[in-house]
């Protein structure tokens, strides 16, 4: 954990680091990431979607015979299609700037100045070192700088970036990033607290684990704007 923190820091500072240092294996069951970007090859987006599900459709159920299974099989024969329309069409949709919500900002007509906070947020994303779940709940909030966005484009925004093959620190980087962009402010945090199918289902096998991970811009950075964000996130509901 401490690694990661550091590696965390100095990627913050820098934008980038290099892992070339470290074994694949290292690599992903530290789960370290090089960019806040995505890494994303130039010509992404010059397949049309139909295509990508083709050729992925076709890698896949080569997967599938080479573990040995039998794609005459009714149950397994459209698996392939159905885990590349999937893959395209759902769990790595948020890899297509297309697919980005487009967030209309509002005038803060109520003068409203304190935090607005959006808690437990349930997102699904994927890992990318394992291509297997990451999931749990996002928590978000900001301080008007005079304009404010509808509560349900805070969600899509965690979602957009969910369906990507992720890294947790990641994804809340870029969580943060787009809602201060959008936002026109600093005044931005956001938490995840997530489980990681990698870790509880594989490797280390701890079942009870969470990974916790956060970001507070601007005023968040100030300890008492801090603790009344972790307050309301704590905050029993009573409904
Ligand atoms: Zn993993």
């Amino acid at each position: 954990m401490k690694q990661k923190e550091i590696l965390l820091n100095s990627l913050l500072k820098e934008n980038t680091l290099s892992l070339s240092d470290l074994g694949n294996e290292e690599i992903g069951n530290e789960h370290l990431f090089t960019t806040i970007e995505t890494p994303m090859k130039a010509n992404a987006f010059d397949m049309s979607d139909e295509e990508k599900i083709k050729k992925i459709e076709f890698h896949f159920a080569e997967i599938m015979e080479t573990l040995g299974l039998d794609l005459k099989d009714d149950s397994l024969k459209g698996t392939p299609e159905r885990v590349a329309k999937m893959y395209v069409k759902e769990i790595f949709s948020g890899l297509d700037p297309a697919n980005k919500p487009k967030a209309a900002l509002f005038e803060n007509k109520y003068q409203y100045d304190q935090m607005l906070v959006e808690k437990d947020i349930t997102f699904y994303s994927n890992c990318e070192h394992h291509f297997v779940p990451i999931f749990g709940k996002a928590h978000v909030a900001y301080i008007s700088s005079g304009k404010v966005i509808g509560l349900s484009k805070l969600n899509r925004i965690v979602q957009y970036f969910s369906k990507r093959p992720q890294v947790q620190e990641r994804l809340t980087i870029q969580i943060a990033k787009e809602l201060q962009i959008i936002l026109q402010t600093e005044d931005v945090a956001v938490i995840i607290d997530a489980k990681h199918l990698c870790v509880s289902s594989r490797g280390v096998q701890d079942h009870n684990s969470a990974t916790v991970s956060s970001f507070y811009g601007g005023k968040f950075s100030e300890e008492a704007t801090k603790a009344e964000f972790l307050k309301y996130v704590e905050m029993k509901t009573s409904y």
